[in-house]
């Protein structure tokens, strides 16, 4: 099998542990040296076609015995050099300690035809030195789930880690999905994400909370080589222009989640990536009836932290903290204030393009975000599907519109008939907004489309396919990646993919609520 050029720099320009192997230790370096632990029978189950493509994977490649051997963890294939990356991280809003990659291995840094590094990663490929009481395992659900969403969130436009391949393993891990005292085997599997770069919040808050100033250095100096080449300028002024920046995409970011209606679930430190990309997909979810008060996660269910209207101030708590980290550097951090605040500035711009391209405006104006913000407080409190209303509008006549052509978007038709007035007010005003901006009817449609997804990964999609894969049937994942590989587009005979949550899923677990057993 072709294998990629590799380049590992995190391991050649960072300290590592001068232990190998999995031993549970604390650590003061970069990384660890360990391999991934060997697995009973990998299985190729899916793979994305244009990860593989830009790797250089052919269609035999991936198909042959020693792809499913190399990511599922039992081979190597030339100058891989397999580690672990230590970090900390605040979780749930407090400070947790040492974390680090308890069940991600990387294999090593690739640099592709195109010139673009990729690190491959292993995510649930046994034991390291971070894994504390945990098994360094994934279920074949949650990796599924992971596999699925990485690539339809780089369908959608917005920032992520990508998958290549996910493996089964042909081990059972046991997991109490509940936490209720009933631990049970499942199936486990292997995913291979991939990304320019894994560092994360919490890579820069350890060294901060231990006091080594030289590490956190270190780590700054070749975060910036490395993955912000094009940033300029040396010393304080680099460091600031480098947080400015992680603010800046953490702003798109948070905003993409906010388009459409994706929902984190674990916006812990260490799940917030340096490149501002999505990371680390567990019990995340999407919003089908309209509601910023929820949450996917029942670990969270309590004071529901990262509920997703929530997203955007928790990005910028994130932030916070990550400038906290980064202030011995400083001798003065006003700068980092600076950053904090065009973070606020972009997700304001962010989120007012989101106003003018859902809506089909060609700017948003003052009343705009308040227009919006009236449909949103209609939405939630009729209960309506986010996804299918915002497509519906694309496609009505934007001079005559009536409730009529949103039916299907509503779960309940006694809160339809009850906000009746609202609504029929709302498209109203709309209509008006519309005859007074200057965009030509096409043009406005486009607009909106690449806006308004058609298909999202709904969360009873992604289970439909975990159960069908669960009970031998891994055809339903290629399947589902497939929809979502054109999610702005009409994908006729897929109508079944943008269909509203079905009432069985409206309770059931995987579905509508997730816990972070995975
Ligand atoms: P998460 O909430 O999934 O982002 O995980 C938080 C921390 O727990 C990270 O350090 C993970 O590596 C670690 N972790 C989660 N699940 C496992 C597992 N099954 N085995 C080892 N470490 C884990
Ligand atoms: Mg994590």
């Amino acid at each position: 099998m072709h294998s990629p050029r590799f380049d590992n720099l995190f391991l050649r320009e960072l300290p590592g542990d001068p232990e190998a192997g999995p031993r549970l230790r604390q650590v003061d370096a970069a990384w660890s040296r360990v391999d991934p632990t060997p697995v009973a029978a990998p299985r190729l189950l899916a793979h994305s076609p244009e990860m593989a493509m830009e790797l250089g994977f052919s269609e035999n490649a991936i198909r042959s015995k020693a792809f499913a051997e190399t990511f599922g963890g039992n081979a190597l294939l030339p100058g891989m050099d397999p580690y672990a990356t230590n970090y900390g991280g605040h979780q749930f809003g407090h400070w947790a300690g040492q974390l680090g990659d308890g069940r991600a291995i990387t294999l090593g840094e690739t640099v592709a035809a195109s010139g673009q590094r990729w690190e491959l990663q292993l995510k649930g490929a046994g034991r390291t030195p971070y894994s504390r009481s945990a098994d360094g395992r994934a279920v074949l659900r949650s990796s599924i789930r992971e596999f699925l969403c990485s690539e339809a969130m780089h369908h959608l436009g917005i920032p992520t880690t990508r998958a290549l391949s996910l493996v089964a393993t042909g081990d059972d891990v046991v997991r109490d999905m509940f936490y209720d005292g009933h631990p049970a085997a499942e199936p486990g599997a292997i995913v291979c994400r991939v990304a320019p770069s894994f560092i994360r919040f919490g890579h820069f808050e350890l060294p901060y909370a231990r006091g080594d100033v030289a590490l956190l250095r270190r780590l700054a100096d070749f975060t910036i080589a490395r993955d912000f080449p094009w940033l300029q300028g040396q010393g304080e002024a680099l460091y600031c222009g480098w947080f400015t920046e992680i603010c800046r995409r953490t702003a798109e970011m948070v905003a993409g989640w906010m388009r459409v209606g994706f929902v984190h679930g674990v916006m812990n430190t260490d799940n917030m990536s340096i490149l501002g990309l999505t990371i680390d997909y567990g019990p995340y979810g999407w919003i089908d009836d309209y509601d910023p008060d929820w949450t996917p996660n029942t670990t969270d269910a309590q004071g529901r932290r990262y509920r997703f209207g929530w997203q955007p101030k928790i990005a910028q708590w994130n932030l916070v903290r990550l400038a906290q980290a980064l202030s011995p550097l400083f001798d003065d951090p006003a700068p980092l204030q600076a950053g904090l605040d065009a973070y606020a500035e972009r997700y304001a711009a962010c989120d007012r393009d989101n106003v003018a391209h859902k809506l089909g405006l060609v700017e948003c104006r003052e009343g705009d975000v308040e227009l919006m913000r009236d449909l949103h407080g209609l939405m939630h409190a009729a209960e309506v599907d986010m996804t299918l209303f915002f497509r519906a509008l694309v496609d009505v006549e934007h001079d005559a519109a009536t409730l009529a052509d949103f039916d299907h978007a509503f779960y309940d038709a006694g809160k339809r008939d009850q906000h009746r007035p609202g609504f029929e007010g709302w498209l109203a005003r709309y209509c008006a907004r519309i005859a007074d901006d200057p965009l030509q009817a096409l043009r406005r449609r486009e607009r909106m489309r690449a806006a308004n997804p058609k298909y999202v990964l709904r969360n009873y999609l992604a289970q439909q396919a975990i159960d069908r894969a669960t009970a031998g049937d891994a055809d339903g994942i290629a399947e589902l990646l497939d929809v979502m590989r054109r999610p702005y587009e009409d994908q006729p005979g897929r109508e079944a993919f943008a269909a509203k949550r079905p009432e069985w899923a409206r309770t059931k677990a995987g579905c509508s609520m997730l816990s972070c057993s995975s």
